[in-house]
């Protein structure tokens, strides 16, 4: 018997992916996933239009998001599961989060502008479908564009990490508030991809044990930013803090994300998936 094919992160056009809702599901079903989760970051204007399309194509559906988080001064992402549209803890908790993106983008712009590249606040927007949420990877598909650097990635590695040119520090919610929202919600919460983090051992130790004592209850072990090792570290992680383990490409669209929907590796067989709680 061959385990579900669980995919439960991945992203829209109502962030920063580059399929409409329900194109994402289209595509999920055509690569034989039967779970599919929708965690566009920091939005849920997705998740009825890919429920929907779920319904037409067969495919359970979980809906989804992916709370910004700062801690310190590093960025971690923290994946609902689960979650209810309808709470407005959630809803409000996300608008805020999302009111901080145009001006944050407005300052990249000029940012850019000082050394020398004109225009890409108003280049990012023509790749945004959502004028809520302004992401960096808008602005680095325009700089790809205009031959900024060779690709999307290599855009971000020259020009929109920390210490480059057109990074800018931002505050988004914290750990504490996420995890209320998403538990008012009705929600399970997932440290996303935590091979992501240039945190030390210890740090990111810290911020699982901080999670854990929110209440957090998964964190993606299986990633599409995971190699083998990766995996089996966050795999250790999670039979150490009794964390359910999750299963996530983090597709963003045909030639940019090198896992394709439901394409990721299975779980550890000893891990207890967190879509045996969903
Ligand atoms: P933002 O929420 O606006 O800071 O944008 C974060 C998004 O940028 C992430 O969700 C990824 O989709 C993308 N991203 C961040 N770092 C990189 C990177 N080094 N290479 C490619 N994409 C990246
Ligand atoms: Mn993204
Ligand atoms: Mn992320
Ligand atoms: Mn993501």
């Amino acid at each position: 018997m061959s385990p579900i094919n669980a995919d439960l992160h991945c992203h829209s056009t109502i962030s920063d992916g580059l399929l409409a809702p329900a194109d994402v599901v289209a595509r999920a079903a055509r690569n034989g996933v039967d779970l599919l989760a929708l965690t566009d970051h920091d939005e849920l204007a997705g998740l009825a239009a890919a429920r929907a399309a779920a319904a037409a194509h067969g495919l359970a559906f979980v809906n989804g998001v992916e709370v910004s988080v700062s801690w310190g001064e590093q960025t971690v992402h923290i994946v609902g599961l689960g979650v209810d549209p309808a709470c407005t803890a959630l809803a409000d908790g996300l608008a805020a989060v999302r009111a901080g993106r145009d001006g944050r983008a407005a300052r990249m712009g000029d940012a850019l502008a000082a050394i020398g590249i004109r225009g890409a606040y108003e280049g990012a927007l023509k790749y945004v479908g959502n004028p809520a949420l302004v992401s960096r990877s808008h602005f680095a598909r325009y700089l790809a564009e205009i031959g900024a650097a060779r690709d999307v990635k290599s855009v971000f590695d020259h020009y929109l990490v920390r210490g480059k040119p057109g990074y800018v520090e931002h505050v988004w919610a914290t750990l504490d508030d996420a995890l209320g929202w998403i538990h008012a919600a009705g929600g399970l919460a997932v440290i996303a991809h935590p091979g992501r983090y240039r945190l030390s051992k210890r740090e990111l130790d810290e911020v699982f044990a901080r999670f854990r004592d929110l209440g957090g209850e998964a964190i993606e072990v299986v990633s599409g930013s995971h190699n083998r090792e990766a995996t089996l570290e966050f795999a250790r992680v999670a039979r150490r803090y009794g964390f359910l383990a999750s299963r996530a490409s983090d597709f963003h669209g045909p030639g940019e994300s090198s896992v394709d929907l439901g394409g990721s590796d299975p779980l550890p067989e000893d891990l207890t998936p967190v879509w045996s709680k969903l």
